[in-house]
């Protein structure tokens, strides 16, 4: 894998800080049921990084002490997690909102048919990978079989009232460029998705983000080999809008990495930049807020991707 970090470092980024934390994103491990070509983790069945029961436990005091009211769960798929099914009942009962990273083919994996029916018991929010609605596009970027088994999926969901009209649970749709391109405007592309794929299937969900791809780990490699790497970033970087400075997601939000580290955002983690003037990582277990709000962010030149066009963050556009 070509590791872009020694790229990323040359392209300077205007300096950004902390405001608050509102929401802490907690990576439970790399393994996943899939290997699709865009992840930024390097995902997949063969690896077998995840969160101790001590970190866990660690990460649910910090939650509790800080009175963190919305977890972000992603990976890897985070539902391979051994303890997943522990961890959303302790932070529903602890009356945390939980969001959910799922790429639907992981709620008809063998192991995991009730899933989806936990995930409802515990109001768990659903931000689902559907990187288009033709299934041409999703299989290339995510696999032979990706797409019909994400139909079936979200059917599920559908029929446990997940992105209904009027109903608690949310379902919400992340769309993502097939390669080395900027999202179209998040809005119509919501319209569209949710026309063809009421019309096709009937499914229903509540909104559609778009994420831009973030020139980290496969992707990034990917796009060394092809050639794409610096035209990826000068179109990142022409699209550069500064009002999107004041909304990127690391300014409200943590990442925390399955030993418990913390990071800026996801990205960092997995280029594995920490935190900005820091002698050493800091730690879930040992860690107060005062080390961490208003703190100056570390950043390079993936940021761009944040901030290009409408912009980018976990949850979709930001303007
Ligand atoms: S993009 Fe998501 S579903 Fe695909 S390999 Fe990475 S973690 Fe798994
Ligand atoms: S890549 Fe991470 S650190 Fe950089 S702007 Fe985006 S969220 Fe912030």
């Amino acid at each position: 894998m070509l590791d872009t970090l020694p790229l990323l470092n040359k392209i300077p980024f205007p300096a950004i800080n902390r405001k608050k934390i509102d929401i802490l994103q907690i990576n439970l491990g790399y393994r996943c049921n899939q290997q699709c070509l865009h992840c930024h983790v390097n995902a997949g069945p063969n690896r077998s990084e995840e969160m101790s029961h001590e970190v866990l436990l660690q990460t649910l005091d910090f939650i509790k002490n800080y009175q963190i009211k919305i977890v972000d769960l992603t990976g890897g798929a985070p539902e391979m997690h051994p303890e997943y099914t522990y961890l959303i009942e302790v932070l529903h009962n602890l009356d945390v909102k939980v969001i959910d990273r799922c790429n639907l083919t992981i709620l008809n994996e063998p192991g995991y048919e009730n899933l989806a029916e936990k995930l409802a018991e515990n109001q768990v929010e659903i931000m689902a990978s559907m990187p288009c609605y033709l299934e041409e596009n999703v299989n290339k970027q995510r696999g032979n079989g990706v797409f019909e088994s994400s139909i079936k999926a979200l059917k599920k969901l559908n029929q446990l009232g997940y992105g209904k009209k009027d109903s608690p649970l949310i379902l919400n749709l992340v769309y993502n460029p097939q390669g080395a391109s900027l999202s179209p405007e998040q809005v119509k592309l919501e319209k569209d998705y949710k026309t063809f794929l009421v019309d096709q299937f009937g499914i229903t969900f509540n909104q559609l983000f778009t994420i831009t791809n973030v020139p980290v780990k496969r992707f990034g490699s990917t796009l060394i080999s092809k050639n794409e790497f610096n035209s990826y970033m000068d179109l990142l970087q022409s699209a550069y809008q500064a009002e999107n400075l004041e909304a990127v997601m690391c300014r409200y939000q943590l990442s925390i990495d399955w030993q418990g580290y913390i990071y800026d955002c996801d990205f960092n983690q997995m280029l594995d930049l920490p935190l900005k003037n820091r002698d050493e990582k800091l730690h879930i277990g040992t860690v107060s807020l005062n080390d961490l709000h208003h703190r100056e962010i570390t950043v390079a030149g993936h940021c761009y991707a944040c901030t290009a066009g409408k912009g980018s963050s976990c949850g979709g556009a930001l303007t």
